[in-house]
């Protein structure tokens, strides 16, 4: 079975949140569009406690963009961003949440940052995602949202590992990094309605 995973709609990633990523907003109007035609449609959230490691603001002397170790892990610190209740984790108000069967939260745990939708980045503990999908006998997933180059690509690297099938459709997401977005525009395919560019011989390959 299909199913489509909404990556992180949320405030503090679109334009004027704490972690904007460019044109955040411009994925809401594909990803409605897309909710109505699959019949098995999850979601996921950032959702940091307020002392989350990953947040500049918890490390005295260190700025946005450093990079510190947090869990035995490299960790490139952001702004304070989707604190778990607060607006800024919130859907954006624009995304049709009606047809969302469940949520999944990532990056709960303080001392560890999770990218991905499926487990946090040192693989310890897993988020429910991908057994709920399979509980559910989904084996292709078609995933959007925010951003490309962090939270889409991880997630995409964890489903392609635990077996899924993937497509990634690419004018409902956008990246954080120049480059990222650029990669993004090159690939688009106009005649198709999405782009499965991540297979296993696809770029994001797990090596
Ligand atoms: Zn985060």
């Amino acid at each position: 079975m299909r199913a489509l995973n909404i990556t992180d709609l949320q405030n503090d990633f679109m334009p004027g949140g704490a972690l904007a990523v460019p044109e955040g907003d411009r994925v809401i109007a594909p990803a409605n569009r897309l909710i109505q035609h699959f019949e098995f449609v999850v979601a996921t959230q950032d959702w940091h406690p307020h002392d989350h490691g990953s947040f500049a603001a918890n490390h005295p002397g260190c700025e946005v963009g450093s990079v510190i170790e947090l869990g035995g892990l490299p960790q490139i610190l952001w702004p304070v961003h989707c604190v778990q209740d607060t607006f800024g984790a919130d859907f954006h108000p624009n995304l049709e949440t009606a047809r969302i069967r469940r949520i999944f939260h990532k990056g709960v745990d303080p001392h560890i940052d999770s990218y991905s939708g499926f487990y946090d980045n040192g693989h310890r503990r897993s988020t429910g995602l991908g057994e709920y999908l399979r509980d559910h006998d989904v084996d292709e997933l078609f995933i959007l949202g925010l951003a490309t180059d962090y939270c889409v690509k991880y997630s995409v690297l964890d489903a392609l590992h635990m077996g899924f099938r993937v497509a990634v459709i690419e004018d409902a997401c956008r990246g954080i990094e120049r480059q990222a977005r650029m990669a993004s525009a090159y690939s688009a395919r106009p005649a198709a309605p999405y782009s499965p560019l991540y297979g296993p011989s696809g770029p994001w390959r797990r090596t």
